[in-house]
């Protein structure tokens, strides 16, 4: 007898529906799964075999064919075992055909016949429109984000047997209840750094980009963990992509299942590029690109990543999405996120500091160029840091604080959209004239830096999209004024120019 069971696998951060059908006949005992099953997915055969029997059930002493279809697409990971194994029940006549009309399942047997949460479960959730699914009960709340009021949770095999039967009720569950965001770290305990804040709140109004270069023990970390808490809560829209990539990634999702408040990753220099970008040799895993979407992405001591790394950030940037090409499959991941890069101005870390750094200039040139021009040129903001001075430290006063920064920066964000633009980072040359008119001053001072070579035509672009954030973040008007261009070069520092104050 044949069975035909949806449910669905994980391809990136997507779900595909997959049909699992079971076919049980009369023959030499075996049981064969095809249809492109990874290892994991191959390794069901033992597990569903041991859950069946654990539950009390009867394992046919038949040939049993499992196909996965559609058979082109491979198939990974372990979350097909609860469908296959309700296939083998259903074909072998143990559960009532009827009994599975309209029901998605998923998750992993454990060989107790307990029923595990996958990763993904809400893109796979997404991908199959059953009007019921079964899911791990662990998973219930997330799954029910996009199959609201469509879902059943499962705990052991026997008791979705039982309530398939008839015989059982399925378990209750329900959301747990809202809670507010975590508080992350706010901007008032940062002390000094008035240059670096109005970055920081600069960056988070119109996406830009931002390097900040000092030495160790200056404060960048401490500054860039607090861009997160000045952007404003994730649209709808975002909120359900992240969370399908978190999902798909086997990060834990907050209570509610919902990522409602930008993320913030930090990966370490030694993550390689599989973990930065996605990819990976079986399953398609989102990378840490991906999981700061709609977030941070927080680099710190850039100089130390691999050029291979810093080279795979180029296309992602430009397009806000990174396109992953294994030998099996490719796949694109959305990746759009603020880029905080923090990185010592040399190899010794002391480059700014006249007389403290011994390095030779021929490293600290090469440390300079590990970042690409290409990379380099990304970022909008480049800002010089320093240790703060005693006084700031010890009397000076506390700055604003997250929220209120955070107020301004969603006030500077509505004026850019009254223009219809979502961020003034994404402006192209071709609307800066539009959106952007430089007053005659302005224009001016930006013709005398060009004149003196301080600024190339695409450097031009950037200070003029900065200089747009500056005025709304100012509540100015629709003309960039010259004070505007102004800060915005003043927020460019040279690199290099930074390293060689040490020779
Ligand atoms: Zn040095």
């Amino acid at each position: 007898m044949l069975a035909t069971i949806p449910s669905a696998t994980l391809l990136g951060a997507e779900g595909r529906p997959v049909m699992v059908e079971v076919h049980v006949a009369h023959g030499l005992p075996c049981f064969t799964i095809v249809g492109l099953p990874d290892e994991a997915c191959r390794e069901s055969r033992d597990r569903v075999r041991a859950a069946v029997l654990s539950s009390g059930l009867t394992w046919p002493s038949h040939r049993i064919t499992v196909n996965l279809a559609p058979s082109s697409m491979r198939k990974g990971g372990a979350g097909l075992d609860l469908a296959i194994a309700v296939g083998v029940l259903v074909a072998s006549d143990q559960v009532p055909v009827d009994a599975v009309a309209g029901l998605g399942f998923f998750g992993e047997l454990g060989l107790d016949g307990s029923v595990r949460r996958v990763p993904g479960i809400v893109p796979l959730a997404a991908a199959v429109t059953t009007p019921g699914l079964v899911v791990p009960a662990a998973a219930a709340p997330e799954a029910a984000l996009v199959a609201v009021g469509r879902v059943q949770a499962a705990e052991h095999l026997a008791a979705v047997v039982a309530a398939l039967r008839g015989e059982g009720e399925w378990p209750g569950w329900s959301a747990p209840p809202p809670t507010p965001p975590p508080v992350g770290p706010d901007l008032a305990d940062v002390r000094g750094h008035p240059v670096a804040r109005l970055a920081l709140a600069l960056a988070a109004a119109g996406g830009h980009h931002l390097l900040l270069v000092g030495p160790p023990g200056s404060g960048k970390t401490m500054l860039a963990q607090r861009l997160p808490g000045l952007l404003p809560p994730l649209d709808a829209d975002v909120a359900l992509t992240t969370t399908m990539i978190h999902s798909a990634a086997g990060v834990a999702l907050p209570p509610g299942g919902l990522v409602t408040v930008a993320p913030l990753r930090a990966p370490h220099h030694t993550a390689s590029l599989v973990a930065m970008v996605g990819g990976g040799t079986s399953a398609m895993r989102p990378g840490e690109i991906s999981m700061a979407h709609g977030g941070v992405l927080f680099l710190d001591e850039m100089g130390e990543f691999p050029v291979t790394v810093l080279d795979g950030l180029r296309q992602p940037l430009e397009e806000g999405r990174v396109r992953v090409t294994r030998a099996k499959a490719a796949v694109e991941f959305p990746a759009r996120f603020v880029l905080i890069g923090a990185m010592n101005p040399c190899p010794c870390g002391e480059g700014g500091a006249p007389g403290a750094c011994a390095c030779p200039d021929a490293a600290r040139a090469r440390y300079v160029r590990r970042l690409s021009g290409p990379l380099l040129d990304r970022f909008d903001l480049r800002v010089a840091v320093s240790r703060p001075a005693v006084h700031d430290l010890m009397g000076g006063l506390a700055g604003e604080s997250t929220a209120v920064v955070a107020e301004r920066v969603a006030a500077a964000r509505r004026r850019a959209l009254r223009r219809g633009v979502a961020l003034n980072s994404a402006l192209g040359p071709e609307q800066l004239d539009a959106l952007a008119p430089l007053s005659p001053a302005a224009s001016q001072l930006l013709t005398r830096e060009l004149e003196r070579g301080r600024l190339t035509g695409r450097g031009l672009h950037r200070v003029r999209r900065v200089a747009r954030t500056i005025g709304d973040l100012d509540d100015g008007g629709d003309v960039v004024e010259e004070s505007w261009v102004a800060g915005a070069l003043h927020l460019r520092v040279d690199l290099l120019a930074l390293t060689r104050q040490a020779a």
